[in-house]
Order: C-alpha cells, then structure tokens, then sequence
C-alpha cells in the first residue's frame, strides 16, 4: 500500500470489473485505488469457462493474474480491506474503510458485484457453484446430457426450462410448492417431455458439492446430477445508494452506455450494473469505465 491518502479514482471493488477499470486507469497516468474484501461471487466454482484466455481456468487464477499485472502500474495501488461509508465532499468523495482508513478521490467506481442469497434448503449453498448453476453458457457444456433439475416457478422455470433444453434432454422442473405456471406454458413443457414437480423441498444430498439426490418433505427422493437455478440477489455494497445512486426495478444500480450512474462521478460496472453476468462482460464493462472517467477527467482538466 502508500501512505498517500488522496487519489484521482478509488475503486471500490477489485475482482474483474474492478481490475479492468483500473489497468485503463492506471495506464492512463491516473492515481488509482482499490479497495476489494476478497468475496467475489463465483469464489466456490471450480472452473470458470466462456472468457476466451482463460476458458477452464480457476476464478482465483484470472484475478490473481489480474492484479498482477494491474499492480505492475505504479499508479494504482491495492488495500484488502471493507469498504463501510462513503461521503461526497468540495473536492469529490470520501471513502472510509472497515479498518478506519480514510482516502478521497474526484471520481468513484463502484465494482462491487452482487450477493446471492442462497435458498433455504439444507445442501443448497454447499453446492452453489459446483452442481447448483446459474448459467449454462459457464457450466452447461460440462454437464450437457446429464440428468438435470430446475428450480424455480412461473414464468422463470418456463424461461429456464426452454433454454436448458439446449444442452440436455433430461429435465424436471421443482417448483417447491404449487406450480404458478400458466395452462399454456405447462402444456408447452409438457409438450416437451420435461416433467414437472411440485412436493416441497427439504434439503439436497451431496457430498462435496456433487449433488446426488433432492429429499422432499414427505421424505421421497430424486436422484440427479445437476439442478439450475437462479437465487434472488441483492446489491454486494450499500454505498452506492447511500451516496444516493438510483437502482433499476431488478435491483440494479442504473447506468448509461459509459457506465457513468445518475450521479456525478460516480460510476458503476460489473455485476452490480448488469444481469448478463460473466466474467468477460465484467472485463469489458470495466474498461469501458476507466477509459468514461479518464476521458472526462481531460476534458475536464483541458478547460481549466
Ligand atoms: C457460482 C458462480 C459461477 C460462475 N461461473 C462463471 C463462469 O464460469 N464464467 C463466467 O464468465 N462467469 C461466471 N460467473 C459470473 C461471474 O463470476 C461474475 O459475472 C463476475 O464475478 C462479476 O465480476 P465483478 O467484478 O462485477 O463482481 P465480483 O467478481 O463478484 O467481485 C466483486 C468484488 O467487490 C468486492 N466488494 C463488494 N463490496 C465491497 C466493499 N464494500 N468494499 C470492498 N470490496 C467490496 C467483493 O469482495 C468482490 O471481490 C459465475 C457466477 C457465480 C455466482
């Protein structure tokens, strides 16, 4: 770290987003700091896949990769630290840290991602990332024509269900009560040989991860190798909106084409932005606000 206290940019949030705005930045002749608490979302996959490079690489492997040739720039610096508050001041921003360190910035990135918030069934969050997906682009291939669960109801397990159906045939949808699918759409599923189960379920039996069976409250099982499903989520960072950006209906923070949100100086990218989550979009819309704020910043400095 440095003793210096005051920065062009800080950078709450250094995973891939994070990284990526700030190697523009720092590239850019920027002062720049990280501040990153070391949970980002996918740390429990084994392997992370679709990010041309790196396809099949360990997560904790890109972004130490990352950082290291991030930290190569002696203009930006990193601290592993929480960051707690944020405050708008004459000069810019003031961002407080878990640890009571105190650092200002003209402009603030927020690359905070999201938090999953893992369903109530035993098993569910040891799985998460492992046999439990979000995503088929990052994990279907590996499990393609295996014996495959979806959990979730309505419109969701309907959506899920017809996008599944590409990478394997074998599907049961979980509705973990009574189904909220419409006529139409059971027919279609149904249509489509995709089973659709409504008992209750109490836990997933696994061993390490690798799920071997659903357990229903009646205590009848399922055997299955895989289950998708996507969790609700909320903002990983609260300072965003404590500083008074806006949030879309999903639960995003708001931001136009460069990233900028619907406050001043303040941009956001990455997860917390955008529900096509993945590790190459993270990059790219990382880059693409570090290069927003140092164009702003010239502009900004050339008509001084
Ligand atoms: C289980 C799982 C598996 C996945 N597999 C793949 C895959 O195979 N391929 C793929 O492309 N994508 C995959 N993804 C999606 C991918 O992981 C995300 O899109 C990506 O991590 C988003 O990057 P990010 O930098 O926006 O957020 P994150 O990687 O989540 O990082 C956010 C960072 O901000 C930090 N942070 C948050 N709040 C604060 C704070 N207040 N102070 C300091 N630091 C803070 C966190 O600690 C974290 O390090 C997967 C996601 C999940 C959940």
């Amino acid at each position: 770290m440095t003793d210096n206290k005051n920065f062009d940019v800080i950078i709450v949030g250094g995973s891939y987003a994070g990284l990526s705005a700030a190697m523009s930045l720092g590239r850019a002749l920027r002062s720049v700091l990280i501040i990153d608490s070391g949970l980002p979302c996918n740390r429990q996959t084994p392997h992370s896949h679709n990010f041309i490079t790196q396809d099949g690489e360990k997560p904790i492997v890109i972004a130490e990769k990352a950082k290291k040739q991030v930290l190569k720039y002696d203009t930006v610096k990193f601290l592993t630290d929480l960051a707690v508050n944020g405050t708008k001041t004459d000069k810019g921003f003031e961002i407080t840290t878990q640890s009571g360190k105190i650092f200002s910035a003209k402009k603030l990135i927020f690359a905070t991602g999201l938090k999953d918030k893992m369903l109530n069934i035993k098993g569910f969050s040891e799985c998460w990332g492992i046999t439990v997906l979000h995503c088929p682009y990052c994990h279907g291939y590996e499990v393609r024509n295996q014996k495959t669960g979806i959990f979730a109801n309505g419109y969701g397990a309907f959506h899920l269900a017809r996008l599944i159906r590409n990478w394997t045939k074998d599907l049961t949808i979980f509705t973990n009560g009574k189904s909220e699918l419409t006529k139409e759409q059971t027919d279609e599923i149904k249509r489509h040989n995709i089973s659709i189960v409504e008992k209750e379920v109490t836990s997933l039996k696994h061993k390490d991860g690798v799920v071997e069976e659903i357990i229903f409250a009646d205590n009848s099982t399922f055997k299955l190798e895989v289950i998708y499903s996507r969790p609700p989520f909320e903002q990983h960072c609260k300072i965003p909106e404590l500083l008074g950006c806006e949030l879309t209906e999903q639960g995003l923070i708001k931001v136009d084409a460069l990233q900028k949100t619907t406050v001043d100086n303040i941009f956001a990218c990455g997860d917390n932005t955008n529900p096509l989550r993945s590790v190459p979009y993270a990059v790219s819309a990382g880059s693409i606000a570090g290069v927003a704020i140092n164009n702003a910043m010239t502009e900004e400095e050339f008509l001084k």
